[in-house]
């Protein structure tokens, strides 16, 4: 449901592609949206009341509205953030999955379950349960609109939550189109809203008393809502900026890789948290690998209409990718493609650098263009060294026909997929989210819908125990059958 459409001030929001107004909408206080949440409240114990089946049978409804919609949906993506269309209807499948997945597993997950109670507490009937929080605020990015807001909508709804939605300032139309589409199949009360507005907004969000906050954006903005979330000790969760990096061993598939590293760093722009930034080259194969990497990437271009990558969304960003592609050059890298010079307005054409410092900007920052290093490691061991040596943690690939797994296994970070750029991120029982930098908690999976709930547990007491531990009655003969018992189950020692 749509609320508050009526508040005193509102923005505008602007094509990246063509600079044109493509919408307007309110600029939400901190009243309106503490209101919103208010009438969030009774819309989740509604919500939680229909249970399980009830729910999943109204989320599958709402994926059947989204998929019928989904041509209208990715012209407004396109139209708000500037992807290209084929981009936008790839995200909106990769979305509805997940959304499928929630909506089918999540009694599976969360529904009671009877847990052992043991020895001790022979005598308890044990039961564990995952309880939705009653109202789950959401702040969203603009880089993947639907995918990554309803990668916390769609678990947080399934695990029985309502949930407030502050999209991103750049695709708000996006985060409308979505709640409409749910009102059509949830009309009877307000369990998925929108307010709209900039950082202050999203600010009021994290003081409006949710039961938590699924925050997905950049690692400065993050610290900030944790900051603002400590007030009222609201819990959040954390889905981060990343520097992620592919490695190429020895022995790869150097095609595949290549192929693999143009799409993971140049698609969306490079405006992907999962994007590869970073190229780690075994040195027997760098030298094959760079010019296959290369002819590539000149296939790609930014533009409009076909072209593969459109322009970069944010008009600030602009000045970013441009320091770190300069600062690299003036410390001694070359731009094998690309450069600053090829920075035209928000479009910024694919750059591959080669020989940049370690310590580069270019290297150890989030670049959040369709940029990459290319960097000639030793061996693998080097590899994993410089890729752990980042503050980020999110993804991950490594090219590998025959060590995959053991590289894979000592890098630090969320998700690593061997052989295939961003493959953990498609599945839809696999979590998503990183570590350090990047954040913590999960979306998707079993871990995506545990997020948005609290355990319950609970016990009954079946029977009086002949072991009346937790009295004062207690006396020194049962503490003897205690110590006896407690020697006997675990006081064996382990040599
Ligand atoms: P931002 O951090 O700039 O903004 C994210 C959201 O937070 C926006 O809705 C923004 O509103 C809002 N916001 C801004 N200030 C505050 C505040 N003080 N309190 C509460 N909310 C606030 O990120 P971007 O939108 O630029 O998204 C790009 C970033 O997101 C990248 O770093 C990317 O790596 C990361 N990301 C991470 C993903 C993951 O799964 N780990 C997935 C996708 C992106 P407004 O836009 O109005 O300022």
């Amino acid at each position: 449901m749509t609320s508050l459409d009526a508040p005193s001030v509102s923005f505008d929001v602007v094509s990246p592609a063509t600079g044109a107004v493509v919408g307007s909408y309110p600029i939400h206080t901190a009243a309106e949206v503490d209101a919103t949440v208010e009438a969030a409240r009774g819309a989740g114990q509604w919500w939680s009341a229909l249970g399980f089946a009830e729910r999943a049978r109204r989320l599958d409804a709402w994926r059947g509205e989204i998929v019928s919609g989904r041509v209208e949906l990715a012209h407004l993506m396109h139209e708000e953030m500037g992807k290209p269309l084929s981009d936008a209807a790839l995200e909106i499948a990769m979305a509805v999955e997940h959304l499928a997945w929630a909506a089918r597993n999540a009694r599976k997950v969360l529904g009671p379950r009877s847990v052992n109670p043991g020895l001790l507490a022979f005598n308890q009937e044990c039961t564990l349960e995952y309880r939705p929080f009653g109202v789950v605020g959401v702040i969203g990015p603009w880089n993947y609109p639907v995918f990554t807001p309803l990668g916390s909508i769609s678990f947080a709804l399934a695990a029985g939550n309502a949930v407030v939605c502050k999209p991103s300032e750049y695709t708000p139309g996006v985060g409308h189109w979505l709640a409409r589409r749910f009102d059509l199949v949830v009309p009877e009360q307000p369990v998925l809203q929108i307010v709209t507005g900039m950082g202050d907004t999203g600010a009021a969000l994290c003081r409006s008393g949710v039961g938590k906050i699924g925050f997905t954006g950049s690692t400065a903005t993050g610290r900030r809502v944790m900051a603002a979330c400590a007030e009222s000790l609201t819990p959040v969760l954390m889905e981060l900026g990343g520097k992620d990096a592919l490695i190429v061993d020895a022995d790869a598939d150097l095609d595949a890789a290549a192929a693999a590293a143009v799409w993971g760093g140049m698609s969306n722009a490079g405006q992907t948290c999962l994007g590869v930034e970073r190229v780690y080259v075994h040195t027997e194969v760098y030298d094959a690998f760079v010019p296959k990497l290369v002819s590539r990437a000149e296939n790609v271009h930014a533009g409009t209409g076909a072209a593969k990558i459109g322009p970069v969304t944010m008009p600030k960003q602009i000045a970013i990718i441009r320091h770190h592609i300069e600062d690299a050059l003036a410390r001694g890298a070359r731009a094998v493609l690309g450069g600053a010079d090829t920075i035209d307005g928000q479009f910024v054409q694919p750059t591959i650098l080669v020989d940049v410092p370690e310590d580069a900007v270019a290297v150890t920052e989030e670049t959040f263009g369709p940029t990459l290093t290319v960097t000639r490691v030793r061996d693998m061991d080097e590899a994993i060294e410089r890729v752990n040596a980042g503050t980020y943690g999110l993804g991950g690939t490594v090219f590998s026909r025959r060590n995959g797994r053991r590289i894979a296994d000592r890098i630090r970070s969320g998700a690593t997929s061997i052989n295939a750029y961003v493959a953990h991120a498609t599945i839809a029982g696999l979590p998503l989210g990183g570590v350090g930098d990047s954040g913590f908690g999960r979306v998707h999976g079993p871990d995506g819908l545990k997020e948005f709930t609290y355990a319950k547990a609970t016990t009954r007491q079946r029977f009086p125990s002949p072991l009346a531990l937790t009295t004062f009655t207690r006396g020194p003969a049962t503490d003897k059958i205690v110590d006896r018992l407690i020697t006997v189950l675990h006081g064996r020692k382990v040599s």
